[in-house]
């Protein structure tokens, strides 16, 4: 059987070795980190390990940091930790983590490269409502990296809150959650090449958390209740370290080549073609529906994605390129993301690929 070439890195990534490693290198650990025996020290020193490594890496203070089932759940926290009191602002190119736990929230448009409208953004804290706004680092679907730094600073000249979700970010750019100078900042290990099923909220020293989510035992400072899977954790942190020294130039590279041979064959790219993460792209083909490219890429062997995994399989128009004003082609795009271990034949195989199948799709 031939091998597949998997191009859905921000779906989740393939597992490192060196992650799956400490994972079950953490299994061989018996206790509970809350216990106070031996066992429970060893499985703490197992956690706190790990913490000191992702929240350095991520510019925060290891206390600082709050293990989590995931990015959903590290949302789900800052909208409902950060925002009590406070009225809700977010972008309209959110991911569902944080569209699901806003409902309601005041919507920050953006232009049509995909980018935040801080202008907008502006006007809507210029009436001085505690605010929290959502905003996150690099769109999943089409790769844009937003103007954090000057949300950021926005938000501190009006006394709002700046929640950041960095998990597409995360492994992909330099993320710091101290150079933002934004409040909280929401990662996930699968998508470093980690296990999935843990992720983190990170918390800037200043950053007005109110509430749990999940009540408990008071693991975590009492911020997360419920017994962490250590082992995960610690893949979770085998997986940043590494990821920190990815080649992403060499991967921009391969990015680029795959565009340049879709771009032949008539897709046009969604979302602004600089300020990207290297890893993405987010292809559209005049007439040809996405879900129907997914499908005859698939039958090709090569793996890729219709805007954002959703667990009903099911595609639906991506909502971050209707907010984009792309008209039909919001139907029409697939999004192309290299994982950590993309090699050239991937590319190759892709390109000739795509070659076929827009020639059998495109109208
Ligand atoms: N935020 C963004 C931008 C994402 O792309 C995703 C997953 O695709 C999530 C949050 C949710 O992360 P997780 O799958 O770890 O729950």
């Amino acid at each position: 059987m031939t091998a597949v070439h998997y191009l859905d890195a921000n779906a989740t990534q393939p597992l490192r070795p060196a992650a799956r490693d400490a994972v079950l290198a953490a299994f061989a650990v018996t206790g509970n980190p809350s216990s106070v025996h031996a066992a429970g020290r060893a499985a703490r020193r197992v956690m706190e390990d790990a913490r000191e490594v992702i929240a350095g890496g991520f510019g925060a203070r290891a206390q600082d940091l709050i293990f989590t089932s995931g990015g959903t759940e590290a949302d789900a926290l800052a909208v409902h930790a950060l925002g009590q009191g406070r009225r809700l602002i977010v972008s309209a190119i959110e991911h569902d983590a944080i569209r699901s736990a806003a409902a309601g929230a005041a919507i920050v448009p953006v232009d049509r490269h995909g980018v935040v409208d801080l202008e907008a953004l502006g006007t809507l804290l210029s009436d001085g409502v505690p605010s929290l706004v959502c905003l996150m680092l690099a769109n999943n679907e089409t790769g844009v990296i937003q103007p954090v730094d000057q949300a950021a600073a926005l938000c501190r000249q009006h006394g709002a809150v700046l929640h950041v979700d960095a998990v597409q970010a995360a492994g992909r750019m330099p993320v710091r959650l101290d150079r933002l100078n934004a409040h909280s900042l929401a990662i996930s290990s699968h998508k470093l090449g980690g296990p999935a099923g843990v992720g983190a909220l990170l918390l800037a020293p200043d950053a007005p958390f109110a509430a749990a989510l999940i009540g408990g035992g008071g693991q975590e400072r009492g911020r997360r209740g419920g017994t962490p899977t250590v082992a995960l954790v610690a893949g979770f942190a085998a997986a940043a370290r590494e990821s920190a020294t990815d080649d992403l130039r060499a991967v921009a590279a391969l990015r680029d080549a795959a565009e340049r041979a879709a771009v032949a064959n008539g897709a046009v790219i969604c979302g602004d073609p600089e300020l990207r993460l290297a890893n993405t792209t987010c292809l559209a083909l005049p007439g040809a529906a996405a879900g129907i490219q997914v499908i005859a890429l698939d039958l090709e062997k090569i793996a890729v994605s219709a805007g954002a995994a959703c667990s009903s399989g099911k595609v639906q128009t991506s909502h971050v390129l209707k907010a984009m004003g792309m008209g039909a082609l919001a139907g029409e795009a697939i999004r192309v993301s290299l994982p950590w271990n993309v090699t050239t034949g991937d590319i190759e195989a892709f390109a000739a690929a795509y070659e076929r199948v827009a020639a059998r799709l495109r109208k």
